[in-house]
């Protein structure tokens, strides 16, 4: 049984990583180049006293509550806990957040940050987009000015999230370098900040990154594995058995999994994009066709080819499409502490498909990918079993790939 007390918001610290080296065991660090050793030791200093301030905290905790719309709530999905003949599943509802995602977790922390830090211009990469409409979204919030990296490729692809960042005042310059894809955003995104350190705060939009991001990106979505942890004794009267999160970057999952990793009884499950197949080039499955390397300023988990080459990736869902997974989440892999899977597109497909039907919310992609695994493993569990999903964000953005995959 668990050895921590069973309520909600206790400030316990649930693990003793990352180290004073921003190290989750041997992964993580802090990769970069001299010209960013100032600037991240910098938002490292920031950081620090911004997490003990009370001032800080409450300011972010009023803009999570007024303008996100936390809590989310916690809902038994009655009707698919019975259609699958096994386990009670409960969602998360960070769908139902502002910006349609969980992603605004972050965007919050982090641009009180800038503006603590004096500075007036948040930039940001953005592969699909949404991450770049949460960071615009905040930098209209707080009155800063906003640059959002995309890969020329991926503006094409997702043209209404350009034109939503662009009505909320941001900047959208286009990237045609390499794949013109997110990693090369990232690259330029990282340049930009070299040089404009001085009024430029880079807003990183996953568990990614040189230290301090993974650490402090976790602990800005660890309000969800808070709030869901509270809700679920107060519905369930006990903690779940089974946590699953789909794993892009590794936010949204790190969020949810945090405060219960003391729990020994709850088994967590994170699910990569399994996209086509598992040959490299078809997939984003870091823990099925990776190995250790360095990706944009951090050691961990990558795909690769036998030179080293970062590989290409592919996944339906553009949240997923990564080469890199956190350091945090290569950690909690090696320990065995959270399993890691997969789910194919056709899953994902048929799992929103299901959820839609089943229980009238359309769920984003990303996030269909953790459905496809519960729908696979829900009926195999007991009737009393308790299953917590994290649904990071809603379908509205998937519309035009549900259409053209012809899932009706
Ligand atoms: C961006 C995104 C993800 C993937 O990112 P993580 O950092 O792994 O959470 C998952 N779900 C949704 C809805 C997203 O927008």
């Amino acid at each position: 049984m668990s050895s921590t007390p069973l309520t909600a918001g206790t400030h316990r610290v649930p693990g003793k990583w990352p180290n004073a080296n921003g190290r989750f065991g041997e992964f993580g660090g802090r990769f970069v180049p001299e010209t960013l050793m100032g600037p991240v030791e910098q938002l490292e200093r920031a950081y620090e006293q911004a997490r003990c301030d009370a001032n800080f905290q409450a300011e972010l905790k009023r803009l999570l509550k007024d303008f996100a719309g936390r809590p989310t709530p916690l809902y038994h999905a009655r009707r698919l806990s019975a259609r699958l003949g096994g386990a009670q599943i409960f969602l998360k509802r960070e769908d139902l957040l502002h910006t349609g995602a969980h992603k605004i977790n972050n965007c919050l922390g982090q641009g009180l940050l800038a503006q603590r830090m004096g500075k007036a211009r948040l930039i940001a990469e953005t592969g699909a987009g949404q991450h770049g409409v949460a960071t615009a979204t905040v930098a209209a919030l707080l009155g800063l000015e906003c640059c959002v990296y995309m890969g020329e490729e991926d503006m094409t692809r997702q043209a209404p999230n350009v034109f939503r960042m662009r009505l909320l005042g941001a900047q959208v310059i286009p990237v045609s370098s390499g794949s013109k894809t997110l990693k090369d955003a990232i690259n330029e995104g990282m340049r930009d900040w070299v040089t404009n350190v001085g009024n430029t705060h880079y807003l990183m939009g996953s568990v990614l990154g040189p230290h301090p991001y993974p650490m402090m990106v976790r602990d800005f979505h660890r309000v969800i594995g808070q709030e869901a942890r509270g809700q679920v004794l107060e519905l369930a009267g006990r903690l779940p058995d089974y946590l699953f999160a789909c794993v892009g970057g590794g936010s949204n999952s790190i969020g949810l999994f945090y405060d219960f990793i003391p729990d020994r009884e709850v088994k967590m499950v994170g699910v990569e994009a399994g996209g086509r197949s598992l040959r490299l080039g078809d997939h984003a499955a870091r823990f099925a066709g990776g190995k250790p390397g360095v990706l944009h300023g951090t050691y961990t988990y990558v795909l690769q080819n036998e030179d080293g080459l970062i590989a290409a990736t592919h996944s339906i869902s553009a949240g997923l499409d990564y080469p890199a997974v956190g350091p945090e989440h290569a950690l909690l892999h090696q320990s065995g502490r959270v399993e890691y899977t997969q789910a194919s597109d056709a899953e994902a497909l048929e799992a929103a498909r299901e959820l839609s039907r089943t229980e009238g919310i359309i769920p984003a992609l990303e996030s269909a990918h953790a459905l496809a695994e519960v729908i696979r493993r829900a009926s195999t569990l007991s009737r009393e079993a308790i299953i917590l999903v994290n649904l990071s964000g809603r379908g509205d953005k998937d519309l035009g790939i549900f259409q053209s995959a012809g899932i009706l």
